[in-house]
């Protein structure tokens, strides 16, 4: 991986991401999203998977909190917007899993994805 900046070193921290699920999650879903760890990985986003960014885990156990990954190499290429973007995608699943709909790309999926207006996010508004 090549040299990362100051803002992509500043993008790295989960905190950051834990930010934007939870602006994502007021903003277009109605908190409506459980509670979810979000984490970089630098596992996906390679190899055969390097057309990748993320993933998205689930549990039977409601106890145990879905699991968004994200690959680092969207660092490489891409901004916030993307990132968020992508957060987003990884969200509709796992709300559409928590409401009992088939989670998968659907119809509703896409009805869902066209909805996201990164301007909501207010993202550089602290
Ligand atoms: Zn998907």
């Amino acid at each position: 991986m090549s040299a990362i900046t100051n803002a992509e070193q500043n993008l790295l921290a989960e905190s950051v991401l834990y930010n934007i699920f939870d602006r994502v999650n007021s903003t277009h879903f109605n908190n409506e999203v459980p509670l979810s760890r979000v984490k970089w990985s630098d596992r996906i986003g390679t190899g055969k998977n390097y057309h990748r960014f993320a993933d998205f885990t689930v549990f039977q156990d409601k106890q145990f909190q879905p699991v968004i990954r994200l690959s680092k190499h969207l660092l490489a290429k891409e901004n916030i917007q993307k990132v968020s973007e992508v957060i987003f995608h990884e969200m509709t699943h796992i709300w559409l899993w928590n409401t009992k709909k088939p989670w998968g790309h659907t119809p509703e999926f896409y009805e869902k994805i066209k909805t996201f207006n990164v301007d909501l996010l207010e993202l550089n508004n602290g």
